[in-house]
């Protein structure tokens, strides 16, 4: 079998593995598995955010080659944190008979593998949920004292001990920007000023129109502190006088285009999940105001090989039918009896595929630091030269600093841990068989934890659930096509469908 390593590094400060870490592990992995490492793919300083990576393309890319058949990350999150792009990058990729396979995660690549992890899932939101309430409460503390609760700076200040101050290099940049706006330059004439001279802002890239609106509406430039809904007068340095200010809102209350057409999105739950019965494409989501009077848009799911010059003829399905459908079949799954079922299965999997190492890895670490920290702090007292000591004193704040994110990792990761038990699971299922089927968050946790797969017809369509293998078969007057629907024989099941705009 012959495997390419991908490995990702973002310039995020959150702590991770370092390239050389994640290529060891995967190279070790690799070994055990008795797979040929072909080559790495290596995204420097890139978020998984997005797919807009040069080596994860090229990756994509040489897939279609059929030279490797498998792709090895450190960890799942290396590949994506979109869900909706893990689906579809692991869908190419399979279409090109390669698998993608992390080295530390040991979850099964099944449909049960999906339901764990679904669990997984939405357990651990529970306990984040938790967890931020606890930092937000630190956070709104420090906001009262006016303090800084990290994130970003503004341009022309910085922070000392936690303190908004003036930073002397950059202020006069924001009163210049502020003043040439109000005396009649444009946004972009600002914009190629600064750059043309290579100034950067706060986040260390070029200045650009959404920069500057920011900067010219940040109240915090008249001396208010700013935190959430805190707001104290006072609280920072000014760095704009009130006159400049407001003319400067003035100008922008003009100049501010007529705002567009809003048009609210549609989100399509069953992306990645649902398929066309007749030729096994990915059917995707598709909105249309074309047949409608009045401005209504419909969705629509269609196949991808289907509609102008495509040889599928799938008709198109309402988005909201499908969903409704899908969203009833689940509830019906979540009796007393099948929850039960569920969660001893799930806590079954997740003994057998435990994985303490992350555990391992996370105290190993605040270990080491701790030790680095008590080394630094003997240094200190031995040491009488003042630039190093301030030195040591920086390195010491980088430590702490570290070791804080590590504890709050170790601390998700060990609540993680003892959430899968049986009665926890049930707890959790039970309270999601009482949602409102009309809530996007319910329907959207309901779709993700237990639908696998749909494949749907024009007259019927099948659902695997996450919970076994067999398909259950589904045929519904109610899918009858779009058209008919609008022409009126269907009239009754297209009333609440569309978005008013
Ligand atoms: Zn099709």
């Amino acid at each position: 079998m012959v495997a390419v390593i991908y490995a990702r590094y973002s310039d995020s400060k959150q702590k991770e593995e370092s390239i050389e870490a994640q290529l060891k592990i995967c190279h070790a992995y690799a070994v055990q598995k008795g797979y040929t490492v072909m080559s790495e793919y290596i995204d420097r300083a890139f978020s998984a955010r997005t797919d807009d990576r040069p080596q994860f393309q090229r990756m994509i890319k040489d897939s279609r080659k059929k030279g490797f058949q498998r792709v090895i990350v450190y960890r799942l999150d290396r590949f994506s944190r979109n869900q909706l792009d893990l689906a579809l990058y692991k869908d190419v990729l399979l279409k090109n008979d390669v698998k993608l396979e992390s080295a530390t995660e040991n979850i099964p690549d099944n449909s049960t593998g999906i339901l764990l992890e679904a669990v997984i899932g939405g357990v651990n939101a529970w306990y984040s949920a938790e967890l931020a309430e606890k930092v937000k409460r630190n956070m709104k503390l420090n906001a009262e004292k006016c303090l800084s609760n990290g994130g970003y700076t503004p341009l022309g200040y910085k922070i000392v001990n936690r303190k908004y101050v003036v930073d002397e290099n950059t202020a006069p940049i924001v009163q210049e920007i502020f003043t040439k706006y109000a005396n009649g330059m444009t946004i972009k004439e600002i914009c190629d000023s600064l750059n043309e001279r290579h100034l950067k802002t706060t986040r260390g890239a070029e200045f650009n129109k959404n920069s500057l609106h920011t900067m010219l509406g940040n109240k915090k430039y008249l001396g208010i502190y700013i935190y959430g809904d805190i707001e104290i007068p006072g609280g920072v340095p000014q760095l704009i006088d009130e006159d400049l200010f407001n003319k400067v809102a003035q100008r922008m209350k003009l100049n501010k285009a007529a705002p567009g057409r809003f048009r609210a999105k549609a989100e399509y739950l069953l992306t990645t999940k649902l398929f066309c019965g007749y030729c096994k494409n990915m059917m995707i989501g598709h909105s249309s105001n074309q047949m409608s009077k009045k401005g209504v848009i419909f969705n629509y799911y269609k196949c991808k090989n289907s509609g102008k010059n495509k040889p599928c003829k799938k008709k198109m399905v309402h988005k909201d039918l499908i969903e409704d459908i899908v969203v009833r079949e689940c509830v019906r799954l979540l009796t007393p009896k099948n929850i039960r079922r569920i969660a001893k299965e799930v806590v079954k999997i997740a003994e057998s595929y435990d994985d303490k190492s992350e555990l391992v890895r996370l105290k190993k670490k605040i270990q080491e630091l701790q030790k680095a920290k008590e080394n630094q702090m003997f240094s200190l007292r031995e040491c009488t030269d003042n630039l190093i000591r301030q030195m040591i004193f920086e390195d010491l704040g980088k430590i702490g600093v570290e070791i804080q994110g590590l504890e709050k990792q170790l601390e998700i990761e060990e609540a993680r841990r003892q959430a899968i038990n049986e009665n926890q699971i049930i707890k959790y299922l039970t309270n999601l068989a009482k949602g409102d089927i009309k809530d996007i968050a319910y329907r959207k946790s309901l779709i993700q934890l237990f639908v696998n797969k749909i494949f749907l017809y024009d007259d019927k369509f099948t659902i695997t659930f996450n919970t076994d293998n067999d398909e259950v078969t589904i045929t519904d007057v109610l899918l009858t096509d779009i058209e008919e629907s609008l022409n009126g024989k269907n009239h009754c099941l297209l009333k609440n469908s569309g978005h008013q705009i």
